[in-house]
């Protein structure tokens, strides 16, 4: 059996190597390696995949989230509700622009944050939801559209691990991921479904004033050589990464292909274990869906029931078989971020998901063999 690794890039490698290289090749002949034609042609080749109007290149993820805020023209002390279930990015980048970061609860099943918790949390200051779209589902989208409406906020989608994913809206409309909010961010960090050989990052919008304060924004507030509008960030996707991920771009849906089929094999083989629970997909879909992307499983993440979570991490690493807690603390009990106006009571689903979720290998080149030899050591230490 080949080793089991939790993300496989190298054996990813193999199967794009001659693209890759060229288009590495051709950028290092070329020797423009910022902002080069090739950024250019990946944000075009972006665009055109997810049907949005803009696609803004960036650093990173994070650069993202931050970038698509200050476009908004948030300002300090605006409330910004996200899900207490999520990568720290997503509140940092709230509390680094001093704005108020509002942590809320999630759903027990998909993970994604709780709609009737956004509910309680907005006040009349706050100004943004931040719907984080977990291990590669949409959250429930047509409860945040309604509320945002209703209360007049913006919607900033977190979308660095559900890049692919479909949305499909109560009225039939189907979306990706990303670009159904005002405005969305995604990572393209090596490991997320979409990832480049280094970091990267972008925002997308299908709104054309917002789509140039950003281009401005991550050029040093830049709109006229040496003219600086507003204050801006040096955030930028290099020409590398970029031709590196122009060539993953055409293989992204196979590559969810593969992961959804992983995904489904090990559900399979846990159901009806009483003592695992396995993913399901939101969004009307039944079970792990095979008619649609509306999963995309950056993650496949099951919950422990019976205590035993803790003991798997140590069982599976005696095995050789990697694992992964996401997330092992609530942000709200983050040093960082706690904060006073914070309720214990208020949070009983992040709580409990910290205690029971174990995330197992998920990539493109995972075997039946793996899979098997995976599942079955699982289910037998759970029933020990
Ligand atoms: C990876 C990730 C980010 C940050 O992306 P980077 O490219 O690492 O900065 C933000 N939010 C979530 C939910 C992520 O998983």
């Amino acid at each position: 059996m080949k080793k089991i690794q939790m993300v496989d890039l190298g054996g990813q490698y193999q199967g794009i190597k001659e693209q890759v290289n060229t288009a590495i090749s051709t950028i290092m002949e070329s020797a423009a390696f910022i902002n080069g034609p090739e950024v250019h042609a990946f944000q075009k080749d972006l665009e055109t995949y997810l049907g949005v109007k803009h696609v803004i290149p960036c650093a990173n993820g994070t650069d993202a989230l931050q970038i698509a805020m200050m476009g908004l023209g948030l300002t300090p002390g605006d409330e910004v509700i996200t899900a207490d279930f999520t990568f720290a990015a997503t509140v940092e980048v709230i509390a680094l622009l001093q704005l108020t970061p509002v942590l809320v609860d999630v759903d027990p099943h998909t993970f994604n944050i709780d709609i009737d918790a956004i509910e309680r949390a907005i006040t009349p200051r706050t100004k943004a939801i931040v719907p984080v779209h977990l291990f590669g589902q949409c959250a429930d989208m047509d409860a945040i559209l309604a509320l945002a409406e209703k209360h007049d906020l913006y919607i900033i989608e977190d979308n660095a691990q559900a890049i692919g994913a479909d949305y499909t809206s109560k009225g039939g409309r189907k979306q990706k991921a990303g670009t159904i909010g005002h405005v969305g961010s995604t990572s393209f960090f090596p490991s997320k479904n979409l990832g480049a050989y280094g970091d990267g990052g972008a925002i997308f919008t299908n709104d054309d004033e917002l789509a140039h304060t950003l281009r401005g924004i991550v050029n040093h507030g830049m709109y006229q050589r040496y003219h600086h509008d507003v204050v801006g960030v040096n955030s930028r996707l290099d020409s590398i990464q970029a031709a590196v991920l122009r060539a993953k771009l055409p293989k992204l849906d196979t590559y969810c292909e593969k992961r959804r089929d992983a995904a489904r094999k090990y559900s399979e083989a846990f159901s009806g274990q009483g003592n695992i629970v396995v993913p399901v997909a939101a969004n009307g879909c039944e079970g792990i869906c095979d008619s649609c992307d509306c999963h995309v499983f950056h993650q496949y993440t099951l919950k422990i029931t019976n205590g035993k979570r803790d003991a798997l991490v140590e069982h599976l690493k005696e095995k050789n078989i990697p694992c992964g807690v996401y997330y092992p603390i609530p942000l709200h009990r983050q040093k960082a971020y706690i904060d006073e106006r914070y309720n214990e009571i208020d949070f009983p689903v992040t709580n409990q998901l910290v205690q029971e979720v174990i995330s197992l290998p998920m990539h493109t080149e995972l075997d039946d063999e793996q899979i098997a030899f995976i599942t079955e050591t699982v289910i037998g230490f759970i029933n020990e």
